[in-house]
């Protein structure tokens, strides 16, 4: 029995030829929708952080001596001081050879995606190479307040973080202490470190290693809401 259009369904429409088509178009929708998973999947998979990248790669080690390097004559930042942290000499930001950190806690007052339900895991670095007059952070950044910490000690942090629940590990002014982060970052990847590490560099930047994901970065839309908002579980 023809029952349709022959000029719209060239062959007769019996009811089995109906369920043939109607079989096939959904497996075609079908099988649109599984690619289209598995791109989005094959997506967030090549989201590699830089540093994992460069541990995988057996670069990252050589990177955090260069960065060290830099401290002899330090010019981590537009200040270019020049001064030699490594012997204890300081310069306008006042940081030591080692980093010093003032707390490391759970923050709910970043960007939402940062944020999700377990925080972003911020560790608050004192010192800073702005010393800007405004300031909100003026005893974190301008007296120094806090502890001078080992690179050990600053991975343990993150991975404190991590435990706790934190979505990320948030840098609060690192550029004075990139190489410190660059080398703890490193230690705590090799005890099991899988949060995102973002940076919060001060405004003019710093000289350096880019190894993390900037805020700059993620409000550009650089890095795919996607990724931040599963590792974020919103
Ligand atoms: S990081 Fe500190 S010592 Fe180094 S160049 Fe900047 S202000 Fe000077």
């Amino acid at each position: 029995m023809v029952t349709g259009n022959v000029g719209v369904f060239p062959m007769a429409m019996t009811r089995r030829n109906f369920i043939k088509i109607m079989c096939l178009a959904g497996g075609a929708i079908l099988l649109k929708a599984c690619t289209r998973a598995d791109e989005q999947r094959a997506d967030l998979e090549s989201c590699q952080t830089a540093y994992a990248k460069l541990e995988a790669e057996g670069k990252l080690a050589e990177r955090i001596e260069q960065a060290y390097g830099i401290l002899e004559k330090c010019e981590l930042c537009p200040n270019r001081c020049g001064v030699n942290r490594r012997e204890g000499q300081r310069g306008f930001c006042r940081a030591p050879e080692k980093a010093m950190v003032y707390s490391h806690d759970p923050h709910f007052g970043e960007e939402l995606p940062l944020v999700g339900q377990g925080g972003s895991g911020t560790i608050f670095f004192s010192n800073c190479s702005l010393r800007c007059v405004f300031c909100q952070n003026w005893p974190i950044a301008h007296e120094g307040w806090g502890r001078e910490v080992s690179d050990e000690d600053l991975a343990d942090m993150m991975l404190d973080l991590q435990q706790i629940g934190c979505h990320n590990i948030n840098l609060v002014t690192p550029t004075h202490v990139m190489p410190n982060i660059v080398s703890a970052t490193r230690i705590a990847l090799k005890k099991g470190l899988h949060p995102l590490v973002v940076e919060y560099f001060q405004a003019g930047g710093g000289r350096g290693l880019r190894l993390s994901v900037s805020s700059a970065r993620m409000e550009k839309g650089e890095v795919p809401e996607a990724w931040l908002r599963r590792r974020a579980g919103t």
